[in-house]
């Protein structure tokens, strides 16, 4: 079924009128979301609630402080928006305190930094190529130039972290701080694990959920609350809200955590962004998106069957979780190359390292993939084998230099888009 279309100018009726070349290009991307198979495992679709909330008069405010701890009058109501989002949060993941100012997941992560650790101590995290992230102590990052980042990855042989090697490490290097989680990590994050090794070693355990955030507050990934002393996330997600973090914590690193955010780190939160967080939470918390959270990962573990059935080789074998790692050395197509073709093609994707790449980081061998954004469209596992063979059909066919099958695919990608009408879009 298709919903009638909506011109731009009338959904955006103020931003038409007052400035109509950047409404061409939001209506433009809004034309590209709608028609486009997009795969990128860190993306999704907002509802229109927290669209809206994101576009509210709470962004004329300046609220520095925490409610009732202000630095500026006038926070009747901001107070209370950022109260009942904290409230939410805290109930939806079990945890004695939660932060919901971070301006995103890199800012949330060197505030724990800040929070815990001086410069010159050691962390411990996972490497970037290896699928953990630039803020867990990786050379370019600060975290990694102002901290001693120790870096621990996956097996060879697995793909998978080995507990014994992180613990050995751990035991060698005497780290600080540990992060588990990662951002292109295909496997169940065993917080029980990390958290016996942080204990051994003293350190704080940080568990970094940006990914998993949905699947966990959807039931559908193990919790790290009984587990660790932080977790940090972004809300944008697998969460489906707007562009923004969380940091929560046991009520005995609280008081660290939020002079660690402001005025360690932040001036003013941005409300709109908070008020938009508490929609998502909310609905998170329903029945609908547990159904969510069990689909993409439902969707996920279809569509790495159908790809590896189609010769393609999923680092770990396959996924636990919403996304899927794919080493296309087997397919002799670098992951640019294929990221660029399915792009083409209208399935957007990102190419990316795999563990233990014989190519560079900015040309490498793998392509990462996921199912967060299609199953907020409603696609259902029966159509993953469709999406498997447009995969391998682009693929293949930019190997081989041929772009006719390339806008082959790019026309049946748009007609199982037209079915499936994405939340708070226009369709044709
Ligand atoms: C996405 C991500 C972040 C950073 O989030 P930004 O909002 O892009 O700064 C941090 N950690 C992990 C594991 C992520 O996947």
């Amino acid at each position: 079924m298709t919903a009638p279309s909506v011109p731009a100018d009338l959904r955006h009726p103020a931003l038409a009128a007052a400035d109509p070349e950047l409404a061409a290009l939001v209506a433009a991307e809004e034309r590209l979301q709608a028609d486009t198979l997009r795969l990128i495992p860190s993306e999704n679709y907002v509802s229109a609630a927290v669209l809206e909330a994101s576009g509210t008069v709470l962004q004329n405010k300046y609220s520095e402080g925490y409610p009732g701890k202000r630095y500026y009058e006038g926070q009747q109501v901001i107070d209370q928006v950022e109260t009942l989002t904290a409230e939410r949060a805290k109930g939806l993941f079990g945890m004695d305190h939660a932060n919901v100012q971070p301006y995103s997941g890199s800012p949330a992560n060197l505030a724990v930094y800040l929070a815990f650790i001086e410069p010159g101590d050691t962390v411990l995290g996972m490497s970037l190529p290896m699928g953990g992230h630039l803020t867990h102590g990786w050379g370019v990052s600060a975290t990694g130039t102002w901290f001693n980042g120790v870096q621990y990855g996956v097996r060879r042989d697995t793909g998978r972290v080995d507990l014994d090697e992180v613990r050995d490490l751990a035991l060698a290097e005497r780290p600080k701080l540990i992060f588990c989680g990662g951002t292109a990590v295909p496997r169940e994050i065993d917080f029980a694990g990390f958290a016996s090794i942080a204990r051994e070693v003293g350190a704080v355990l940080v568990a970094d959920i940006a990914h998993i955030a949905g699947l966990i507050a959807g039931g559908a990934h193990p919790s790290p609350a009984p587990h660790v002393d932080v977790v940090s996330t972004t809300t944008h997600k697998t969460l489906r809200g707007p562009r923004g973090a969380m940091l929560l914590s046991r009520a005995e690193h609280a008081r660290a955590i939020d002079r660690a955010v402001f005025p360690g780190l932040q001036g003013g939160p941005h409300n709109q962004t908070t008020a938009a967080i508490g929609v998502a939470l909310r609905e998170a918390a329903t029945p609908d998106f547990r159904s969510y959270a069990r689909d993409v990962v439902a969707n996920a573990r279809t569509l790495g069957e159908e790809l590896a059935a189609r010769g393609f080789d999923l680092v770990s074998g396959g996924t636990d979780n919403h996304l899927l790692l794919i080493d296309l050395t087997a397919k002799d197509v670098p992951g640019k190359v294929a990221a660029k073709a399915l792009d083409r093609a209208g399935i957007v994707v990102n190419h990316n390292s795999v563990p233990y790449d014989t190519r560079k980081p900015f040309d490498p061998s793998g392509i990462r993939i996921g199912t967060p954004a299609l199953t907020s469209r409603g696609i259902p596992a029966s159509e993953m084998a469709t999406v498997a063979e447009w995969i391998t059909r682009v693929v293949e066919a930019a190997g081989r230099g041929d772009e006719s099958t390339v806008s082959e695919v790019r026309s049946e990608v748009k007609a199982l888009m037209d079915g499936y009408p994405a939340p708070g879009l226009p369709v044709s």
